[in-house]
């Protein structure tokens, strides 16, 4: 197992813990080389939304990969892209005019960011400071570190990350602290606020209501403050809405966008903005454009897999799905709720999550590799947030799949405690 030369992500080696190779994947469902078929419970790290290998995007990327590998974005363009972003326009809020094309969650973040203080910048009234929510995740490059919570994950690279104005997560009975601390934050003349709307995902699945969501907005507003929103992974459907913003009646002036642009298929992101931040770099001054790019940006084959999400979302009842798949879990959400362990559930949209036994939810809580191993055991993949166990799975998934899941989940609270 551990002859081979790869550094896996977010892996501690020194544990041996194995590393199973995956042959196919198909739906819910992933086949190993060891001949085992494991359930996705996760989508494959919240990126697989209407379910691995879906046909309609794998003919898209077949038929782009025939006749437009990769070509320099830079003052050029292709039909995938110019698809992904009409589709774009056509889906998202109308006030998010502009859509600039990256690779990843990470980079679309660091888009934003970009944006926010250009903007400040060729509006004449330079800003720079950045506000973010506790326990909040936006990535793992440098500045997205940088707005998310330090801890553990990255605190040898503290020296490299930027100072932020932090206001507290909004737990339920002490939204006004957050609200609070936002509207003193406002009154510094900060560029922007980032937030992950109504779910904190890697922060533990901490949900927080609409209400709440609405209220930050109209503090940003109010006070000329950029609002972004790292939709990265409450995107697609996964909140039970298109967008969780759209449970706010939020539209932001920035917005975040990967992980199910292309259905989760290969990688690609979009940082939209609206009109008066393009139109901040809009000039015949050379030094006025957008420095930003990869050489990769807007890669066709990664458009024609977001243009093919895109057509389903418009062609197939998704969003009828998406609902479904709640009340499903829901109920088997319910049930779990007996088992004496199992705390603190709750469910948005798509996303289920419980805490077990009653240790603290430390990411590196002594039952994390406990819970792993146990799943691993029983065919179902659950990478537990310390003691938080979710459930996230493709939109596809069957009933005795998701019994499975949730099977799975009771034997752990009954055995380990
Ligand atoms: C996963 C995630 C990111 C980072 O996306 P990558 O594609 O992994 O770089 C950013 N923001 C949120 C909210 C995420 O969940």
């Amino acid at each position: 197992m551990n002859d081979s030369p790869i550094w896996h992500p977010f892996t501690q080696h020194g544990l041996g813990e194995p590393v199973p190779q995956v042959l196919r994947a198909e739906g819910a469902v992933l086949h190993t080389a060891d001949g085992r078929r494991i359930v996705d419970a996760i989508s494959s790290w919240w990126v697989t939304t209407h379910g691995h290998c879906h046909p309609a995007i794998m003919a898209a990327i077949r038929t782009c990969a025939e006749q437009l590998d990769q070509i320099i974005f830079a003052g050029w363009t292709h039909a995938p892209a110019e698809a992904v972003a009409a589709g774009l326009r056509a889906l998202m809020p109308p006030a998010l005019t502009r859509v600039f094309f990256s690779d990843s969650g990470s980079t679309s973040v660091e888009v934003a960011l970009k944006m926010a203080l250009g903007y400040w910048l060729h509006r004449g009234e330079p800003r720079d400071r950045i506000m973010v929510m506790e326990h909040s995740y936006h990535g793992d490059t440098i500045g997205a570190m940088s707005v998310g919570a330090r801890g553990v994950f990255n605190r040898a690279y503290a020296p490299l990350l930027f100072d932020v104005a932090t206001i507290p997560f909004p737990a339920a009975g002490a939204e006004q602290a957050t609200l609070d601390a936002l509207e003193k934050h406002c009154r510094t003349a900060p560029a922007a606020l980032i937030v992950e709307p109504l779910v904190l995902g890697a922060g533990g699945m901490l949900i927080y209501p609409p209400w709440v969501l609405a209220e930050m907005r109209r503090i940003c507003s109010h006070h000329g403050v950029l609002f972004i929103a790292d939709e990265v992974m409450t995107g697609w459907g996964r909140t039970g809405t298109l967008l969780a913003c759209e449970q706010a009646g939020v539209v932001p002036d920035i917005l975040c966008l990967s992980k199910g642009l292309t259905g989760g298929a290969v990688p690609l992101a979009v940082t939209m903005a609206i009109e008066p931040i393009y139109a901040a770099h809009y000039a015949s001054d050379r030094a006025r454009m957008f420095f930003h790019s990869s050489s990769y940006t807007a890669n066709p084959i990664a458009c024609a897999a977001a243009a093919a999400n895109i057509a389903i979302w418009r062609e197939e009842p998704v969003r009828e799905r998406v609902a479904a798949l709640g009340l499903r879990q829901a109920a088997r959400l319910e049930a779990l709720t007996s088992i004496p362990g199992v705390h603190n559930p709750r469910i948005l949209g798509t996303i289920a999550a419980v805490e077990l036994g009653s240790g603290e939810g430390a990411y590196l809580s002594a039952l994390g590799p406990r819970l792993l191993d146990f799943f691993r055991a029983r065919d179902v993949l659950l990478r537990p947030l310390g003691n938080t166990v979710y459930v996230m799975p493709p939109y596809c998934i069957d009933d005795a799949d998701l019994d499975t899941i949730y099977e799975a989940i009771a034997a752990a609270a009954e055995s380990l405690f």
